[in-house]
Parts: structure tokens; sequence; C-alpha cells
């Protein structure tokens, strides 16, 4: 069983590879299982599931886990609901097939991850931190992008990608001059920012 679980991760990160799917890297998800684990996460809501490699890691962290998850992606969505049924995890895992700026969620969730269009992280982060429970954590991934948001914007040739870098490098403001969120950016995989909120 466990054995061909394994095989299931390593077929869909290879489809990731082939099909240009950005999945989360290793040592970020190293580090984020890492956190489920250590915080008892148990209520996970994902933004941007792609074929679920995540939200199943994620959901193989403690068999209590729940994990609802966004994509706007049809094909990505079906892969990602595929895959859930391999794992048998449909019971835990809910996979929701929309543009998440339009979802309407419901509940508290102990852990929100973030990692679909970066252009949209300060929206995502608006619209969903109501939906945060009192001492749950959201996490956002790639806020180094590849290593270009350390780059001289000068460096970066492409038009569209020097747009993104900098609205990556707002939301990093956004998230650092947050009233409410304290927020430490990890230097782990593509950059991995976990925020909570302030004390009162
Ligand atoms: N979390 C996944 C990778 C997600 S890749 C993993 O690590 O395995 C980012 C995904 O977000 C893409 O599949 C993209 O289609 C989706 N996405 C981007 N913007 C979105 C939006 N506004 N609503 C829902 N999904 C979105
Ligand atoms: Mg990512």
């Amino acid at each position: 069983m466990v054995g061909e679980y394994y095989q299931y991760l390593r077929e869909m990160k290879q489809y990731a590879e082939t099909e240009k799917i950005p999945i989360m890297q290793e040592e970020g998800l190293d580090f984020l299982t890492t956190f489920i684990i250590k915080h008892q996460i148990r209520n996970i809501l994902e933004i941007g599931t792609a074929i679920g490699y995540s939200t199943i890691m994620m959901a193989l962290c403690h068999k209590e886990i729940r994990v609802t998850s966004i994509e706007r992606d049809e094909t990505r969505y079906l892969e990602a609901l595929k895959n859930v049924k391999k794992f048998h995890l449909e019971d835990r895992i809910t996979l929701i097939f929309n543009d998440a700026l339009e979802t309407k969620i419901e509940g508290t969730f102990d852990l929100i991850f973030i990692d679909a269009a970066k252009a949209q992280d300060i929206k995502f982060f608006q619209l969903f931190s109501k939906n945060l429970a009192e001492k749950g954590y959201i996490i956002t991934d790639n806020m180094y992008f590849h290593g270009l948001v350390e780059k001289n914007e000068k460096e970066i040739k492409s038009h569209n990608l020097r747009g993104l870098v900098r609205k990556i490098k707002e939301y990093i403001a956004f998230l650092n001059n947050h009233p409410d969120f304290n927020t430490v950016i990890y230097r782990v995989g593509d950059g991995v920012a976990v925020s909570e909120r302030k004390a009162l």
C-alpha cells in the first residue's frame, strides 16, 4: 500500500514536470509538512491545487486533516480529482473548480496556503483572512520567484516577468506593513512566508 503511494507521488511529480506545472519544490514542501505536524494543523484551505500534489502531501501529514482546495484550470482540477481518488482521500479532501477570487468559503481554517497566481496574492490574503481561525497561519509560496525577486529589475528582460516580480514585492511590503499580522519569510524552497495574527 505505502509502496504504491510513493509510486503515485513519483508519477505526479513526473507529470508536473512534463506538463510544466509549477508544483511546490521539495524543500518548501518539507518545510510546509513539518510546520503542519509541529503546529497540529487540522483544517487547511489551499488556493491553487494544480494536480493536487501539495494538497495530498498536506492531507497525508495526519489522518484527521481536512483540506479544501481551489483550482480554476479544468484540466488540472480533473487531474487532481483523479489523484485524490488514487490516495483514497475523497473523504478528507474537497476540491473546488472555480476562480478563487469568485469563491465564497464558509467556515474557518487553521492554515490557509496561498499558492496560485502570484499577482493576486494581496487579494487572496484579504479575501480569505476572514476564514482564518484566531490562532491560524497563512502561508504563501514563491516569495523569491525563482530568485527573481532579489535580482536587479534591470536584469529581468521580460516585461511580464518584471510586472510579476513587482507584484510579489508589493505583497511582501503589504505583509511587512500589515497592522494585524506578523510575517516571517523563510529561505527555503522558493521562499515561504508564514503570517500569524499579532497578539492583542
Ligand atoms: N499548490 C500546488 C501548485 C499550484 S500551481 C502544488 O504545490 O502542488 C498554481 C495553480 O494555481 C495553477 O494550477 C493555477 O491554475 C491556479 N490558479 C491561479 N490563479 C488562480 C485563481 N485565481 N483561482 C484558482 N486557481 C488559480
Ligand atoms: Mg508555488
